[in-house]
């Protein structure tokens, strides 16, 4: 028998975990319209605004009057355009490494990704945080999964000493962690990686185009050598476009192009979307200006939401979760601050664990001071509306 679907929603809605689409009546902006009201958006990841920028838009205008909407094809039959392979030389150049190859999302890069690199004789150990697309990816895999305690470099390497010496070994992470903010030890990871024979695989989703001085991730950020490691990403988030990526050595790219089920059997992505992220991915590196509006947006709302006496992660990032325990809780705030005229998303289980529902607020470079004020003005007249209760007891 199929579960009874209408129950099984009715149980979420009791357990505030029920979600809902809005739909969202303009493009990715610092406002965005909703049900015909304008918000100040805390709640989109388009942190260079990128996304509705005129010359990405531009780009992929002109793209798809040279190249049409559709590719027509998979990558391997005769999908793969000028816009697809121009795309990967500049991810490549970007990235400082050998090769880059693009896949449809991220979400199905790390599907194509992980699997591609080991088997069930395999051993991955993975950060307790990795997004749901690794974890997904990891099983398909069918290699043994372990997890280590989030950013736990000294658990990595208990792992690491107990496990069978001839099982290959993936190390995997996040460089930007996309529900806390907070950066993995990536030194650390790759002594621990060079010391044990394994290999790292980071998620740069939220730190390509961030982080690093020419935006080119949490590689540039510490300034570890991007040949000891493969990175993935995303197009759809500081790139402001779509589509994922894996950025390493050329034998890579190209067993990937044999092998991996997620890069062979789907069409290829639109090449105008690959002519606009190419635009993207130059405009991150000639625009330095961009990555300092956003980090002193991020820097000023940090302090002012600290110094309303808020909870914030550990973040060093443009992401600020806000830990408010019960998703329940979580909703009366989000609903709070809509009604003053924010959007801010609650995230609930199971996207975080159990008992750290949070409100996730996203900074933009595009973001002015003024909303930024008024942001944290809502933000102030949540906290003395809901001071009345206590927020320990609602754990
Ligand atoms: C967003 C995200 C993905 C998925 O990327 P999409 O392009 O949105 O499919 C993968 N990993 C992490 C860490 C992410 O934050």
């Amino acid at each position: 028998m199929l579960r009874d679907l209408k129950q099984e929603i009715k149980h979420l809605e009791t357990r505030h975990l029920r979600r809902q689409l809005r739909i969202v009546e303009s493009p990715s902006d610092p406002t965005i319209t909703i049900e015909g009201r304008r918000f100040i958006s805390m709640a989109s990841n388009n942190y260079l605004g990128l996304a509705n920028h005129p010359g990405v838009k531009q780009a992929a205008i002109e793209a798809i009057e040279q190249w049409g909407v559709g590719a027509g094809a998979a990558r391997l039959i005769s999908g793969t355009m000028t816009p697809h392979h121009q795309l990967e030389q500049d991810l490549a150049r970007f990235k400082q490494v050998e090769a880059a190859l693009t896949f449809g999302t991220g979400y199905t890069t790390n599907l194509g990704l992980i699997p591609a690199l080991i088997d069930r004789d395999g051993l991955i150990l993975a950060d307790r945080y990795c997004h749901a697309s690794l974890i997904e990816a990891c099983r398909l895999s069918k290699a043994r999964l372990r997890v280590f305690h989030h950013n736990d470099a000294e658990h990595l390497e208990s792992l690491l000493k107990k496990r069978e010496k001839v099982r290959p070994t993936l190390v995997v992470t996040e460089g930007v962690f996309s529900m806390d903010g907070d950066l993995a030890p990536l030194p650390d990871l790759l002594a621990l990686c060079r010391q044990h024979d394994a290999t790292l695989v980071i998620d740069d989703a939220h730190g390509t185009g961030v982080m690093g001085t020419n935006g080119r991730g949490t590689v540039e950020h510490f300034g570890v050598n991007p040949q000891d490691l493969i990175q993935m990403g995303t197009l759809s988030k500081a790139i402001g476009t779509s589509g994922g990526y894996v950025a390493g050595p050329a034998s890579l790219k190209e067993y990937l192009i044999n092998t991996s089920k997620a890069f062979i059997y789907t069409t290829a992505q639109p090449p105008a979307i690959a002519a606009a992220a190419s635009t993207a991915i130059r405009i991150i590196q000639d625009e330095p200006a961009r990555r300092e509006r956003l980090r002193t947006n991020r820097n000023a709302l940090h302090a002012a939401l600290t110094g309303l006496g808020f909870q914030l992660t550990d973040t060093q990032s443009p992401i600020l979760p806000i830990i408010v325990k019960s998703p329940e809780r979580a909703v009366e705030m989000s609903q709070a601050l809509y009604e003053a005229g924010v959007y801010v998303p609650a995230i609930r289980p199971p996207t975080v664990p159990k008992h750290s529902s949070r409100l996730r607020l996203t900074v933009s470079s595009e973001h002015s001071q003024e909303q930024l004020e008024t942001v944290v003005a809502a933000f102030r007249k949540v906290r003395e509306a809901f001071s009345m209760k206590s927020t320990s007891a609602s754990g």
